[in-house]
C-alpha cells in the first residue's frame, strides 16, 4: 500500500492510499480516524452490484452504522435532481454533522457526493473510494465537487475536502477498455503537465501492469498542486490542460464522448496549437499524439472549432472576456495563457489536424 498526504493552506489534511485489498481494510483505515458514527455510502447500479457488499462489511464491521444510496450509472446523475435526492435521503437516514458520506464509484460519484456533503447542514465529513481509473488519478483527489446544469457542465459545486480517499485498485479489474482509456488521458495529463516518467510508462511502457504507479504517481502531482493552490485561483489552472475543449465537446456530443475522450482531443488541439505557434517543439508535439493513441485515445474532434468556442465561451472558467488556456511548451512542462475569449476558435482552429 501507498500512502500520500495531502495538507491545505486552510488546515486540511488527508490521507490518499493506494494498493490492492483495500476495500476489505477501508472501514477500518476510517475508525481510526474516526468515532463511529452513520455511514450512507452512495454508489451507481454498474458499482453497486460488484463492491457494495464489500464495502457495507468493511464499514459495519468496523463499527459504523451503514445505509446505502444507489443512482443511475452515468453523467445523468451528475444533477440537481438526483443531488437533491441523495440530500433527502441523508435527512432520512438522520446524517448529523457528526456523520459521513462514502463515494464508492467513479467520478460522477465521487463528484455527486462530495457536493451533497458539502452542502448537507453546511458540511459533513466524505470519504472517496474511487473505483475508476480516472477517479482514482484524478476526480477522487483535490475537494473539487459538482453537478452539471441545463447550461453546462460543473456549475454547481463547492469545494470540499474529503477525509480520505481509499482507492483499491483490485476494483480496476471490472472496468471496460473504454473507462480504462478515459482515466488514461487524465494520466498522460499528468505526465504532459509534470511528470516525464509517467508520460513514458504510456508512450513505450506497459500501463496495464503498471496501474498503481500511475495512480500513485498523478496522486503525488496533484497533490502538490492542490497543496500550493487548493481553490484554484493560480497553479491549479494548470491542470485543466485540454479541459476548455472538452467541456465543450462533451457537450456538443450531448455527453455520447466521455470526459476522458474529451480530454484527449482536447489536449490535442492545444498540442497542435502550441506547435503551429511556436511554443512546443514538433517532435514533442508528434510523441504526445502518437502517446494519446496508443492509450486507445481520439485525437480528432468532430465539432468545429467555432462550436466548441461557442460552447467553451459560457463555461464558468470564462472570466469576463477572458479565459485561461493551457499549453504545452515540453513534455513535463506548460504555461497558463489568458486570452481573449474572442481568440478561442482562432485557437481551436490551430488545434485542428492538417489536411493530409
Ligand atoms: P463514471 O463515474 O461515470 O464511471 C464510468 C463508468 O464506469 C460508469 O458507468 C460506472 O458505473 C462504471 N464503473 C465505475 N467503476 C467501475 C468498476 N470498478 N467496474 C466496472 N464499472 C465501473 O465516470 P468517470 O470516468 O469515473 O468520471 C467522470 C466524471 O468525473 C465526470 O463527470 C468528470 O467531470 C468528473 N471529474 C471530476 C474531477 C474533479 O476534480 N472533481 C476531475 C476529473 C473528472
Amino acid at each position: 500500500m501507498h500512502k500520500t498526504i495531502l495538507t491545505t493552506p486552510d488546515g486540511a489534511s488527508y490521507p490518499i492510499l493506494t494498493g490492492s485489498g483495500l476495500l476489505n481494510t477501508a472501514g477500518a483505515e476510517i475508525a481510526a480516524i474516526k468515532a463511529p458514527c452513520r455511514v450512507m455510502i452512495v454508489s451507481d447500479k454498474n458499482v453497486a452490484p460488484l463492491y457494495m457488499e464489500q464495502a457495507k462489511k468493511s464499514f459495519a464491521g468496523a463499527g459504523f452504522t451503514v445505509s446505502e444510496f444507489v443512482v443511475n450509472p452515468g453523467e445523468e446523475s451528475k444533477s440537481i435532481a438526483v443531488f437533491g435526492a441523495l440530500l433527502e435521503a441523508f435527512c432520512e437516514a438522520h446524517m448529523t454533522r457528526a456523520d459521513l458520506a462514502v463515494a464508492l464509484g467513479g467520478g460522477v460519484i465521487g463528484d455527486l457526493t462530495g457536493f451533497a456533503a458539502g452542502c448537507y447542514l453546511r458540511g459533513i465529513p466524505f470519504v472517496q473510494l474511487p473505483t475508476t481509473l480516472l477517479a482514482a488519478v484524478d476526480a477522487s483527489v483535490g475537494g473539487k465537487t459538482a453537478v452539471n446544469l441545463d447550461h453546462g457542465k460543473n456549475l454547481a459545486g463547492v469545494f470540499h475536502q474529503p477525509l480520505a480517499v481509499i482507492c483499491d485498485t483490485d476494483t480496476l479489474q471490472t472496468l471496460s477498455q473504454h473507462e480504462i482509456h478515459d482515466g488514461s488521458a487524465e494520466a498522460i495529463k499528468h505526465g504532459i503537465l509534470d511528470d516525464t516518467a509517467l508520460f513514458e510508462i504510456y508512450e513505450h511502457g506497459d500501463p496495464e501492469s503498471s496501474y498503481e504507479e500511475i495512480i500513485v504517481r498523478s496522486v503525488i502531482y496533484k497533490s502538490k498542486i492542490v497543496t500550493e493552490d487548493p481553490n484554484e485561483k493560480g497553479v491549479r489552472k494548470l491542470l485543466n490542460l485540454g479541459h476548455t475543449a472538452a467541456h465543450a465537446i462533451e457537450r456538443l456530443s450531448d455527453f455520447g464522448i466521455s470526459h476522458g475522450h474529451a480530454v484527449a482531443i482536447g489536449t490535442a488541439i492545444v498540442t497542435r496549437a502550441a506547435v503551429r505557434r511556436g511554443l512546443l517543439a514538433a517532435d514533442a508535439g508528434e510523441r504526445i499524439l502518437f502517446t494519446l493513441r496508443r492509450a486507445g485515445l481520439p485525437v480528432v474532434s468532430p465539432f468545429s472549432p467555432d462550436d466548441m468556442a461557442r460552447i467553451a465561451a459560457i463555461d464558468k472558467k470564462a472570466a469576463a472576456s477572458d479565459i485561461t488556456v493551457i499549453l504545452p511548451e515540453a513534455i513535463g512542462r506548460c504555461r497558463m495563457e489568458k486570452i481573449p475569449i474572442s481568440a478561442l476558435s482562432a485557437l481551436f482552429a490551430d488545434g485542428q489536424e492538417a489536411p493530409a
